[in-house]
């Protein structure tokens, strides 16, 4: 399979008086065509400012791209004007957000919505474009959609919002997905059917697809391959089966070991001792040292690099280094 989506040593800052936030610190990750790859990790790890960062959505003075490089199908997105980026993100690249409501206009009805990227950019005549958003809003699992086409945004409930962002997302066929905490705002029922929707799209139009989520639930149903963020870092990356059958940073270890088990009842849920170091206090170690109970000398004072741990199989950690000596 082909590379859709290449990132390479991406570092995404952002700046105010004195301090500078490395939200994105040196991240490589990679979307095959077909793929459905989950990004995971607590909130603040830097996952959204991945996908900002990919859809050109940083803005300057307040963040920057400091770094690094994007290429979708063999172009360098950071190296493209803001007209030919607003191209590929209308047309190749389309994103959906955990809040719909933040992205859709409060005043303008839905079919509007629907229809404005159909004439922009597949341009398409008006009466052609309101034809298609009917078919959209039939083919998102609702009803009546003609008058929901004639419908506010406020008019309709969470999981119809969603439903109706992601008619809008996939309406121009885009290769890439990127869904960013799409069903967190949801409850289970809606969510599991945004999600099999979302798996059904992909594999009609062979659409590839980032998937951000803190939920292992959502991981374990959706990927093919799985990133795990740490404080603006990959610190593992696998297949999706050899991940969870056998994580091997402590981060992982402990993200699934916090995972509710569906039908086993569990006394009380393990949570990984500790919290994210702040941002604005990283040093030269293991940014997990704080809360690692493999924790060694050399962890607090220099960075392990992502390396090969098993097949298919990376993980940043100082105890798969042969060299190191572990205590
Ligand atoms: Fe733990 Fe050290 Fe591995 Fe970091 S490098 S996860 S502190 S063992
Ligand atoms: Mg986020």
């Amino acid at each position: 399979m082909k590379d859709l989506i290449k990132i390479d040593h991406l570092r995404t800052h952002f700046f105010s008086d004195k301090n500078v936030i490395k939200a994105v610190n040196d991240v490589s990750l990679r979307v095959r065509e077909g793929e459905t790859v989950c990004v995971v990790g607590e909130s603040g790890c830097g996952k959204s400012v991945t996908a900002m960062s990919i859809m050109g959505l940083i803005e300057e003075p307040g963040g920057k791209v400091v770094g690094g490089s994007i290429e979708f199908d063999g172009r360098d997105l950071l190296k493209l004007s803001k007209n030919e980026l607003r191209t590929i993100r209308g047309n190749d690249i389309s994103m959906i957000f955990q809040e719909p409501m933040s992205s859709l206009n409060p005043v303008l009805k839905i079919g509007q919505q629907i229809m404005e990227p159909l004439m922009v950019h597949q341009k398409l005549s008006k009466k052609e474009a309101r034809a298609r958003a009917i078919e959209l809003i039939e083919q998102v699992g609702i009803s009546r959609a003609e008058q929901i086409a004639d419908s506010y945004p406020h008019e309709l409930s969470g999981g119809m919002l969603q439903r109706i962002m992601i008619a809008i997302a996939i309406s121009c066929g885009p290769k890439l997905l990127i869904a960013d905490e799409p069903t967190t705002a949801l409850d289970v029922t809606i969510q599991a059917q945004i999600l099999d929707m979302l798996r059904e799209f992909k594999k009609k139009s062979n659409m590839s697809m980032m998937l951000i989520t803190h939920d292992l639930g959502v991981v374990a149903e959706m990927a093919d391959y799985v990133v795990v963020m740490y404080a603006g870092k990959v610190v593992e990356e696998g297949e999706v089966v050899k991940l969870f059958e056998s994580p091997k940073h402590p981060y992982t270890q402990g993200l699934l070991k916090s995972k509710p088990i569906i039908n086993q009842r569990q006394d009380e849920l393990y949570s990984i001792p500790g919290q994210v170091p702040n941002p604005l206090d990283l040093t030269e170690s293991c940014y997990f040292h704080d809360r690692c109970a493999h924790c060694m000398d050399i962890c607090r004072t220099k960075q392990p690099a992502l390396k090969e741990v098993a097949d298919q199989q990376k993980a940043a950690c100082w105890l798969y280094e042969e060299a190191v000596v572990h205590v």
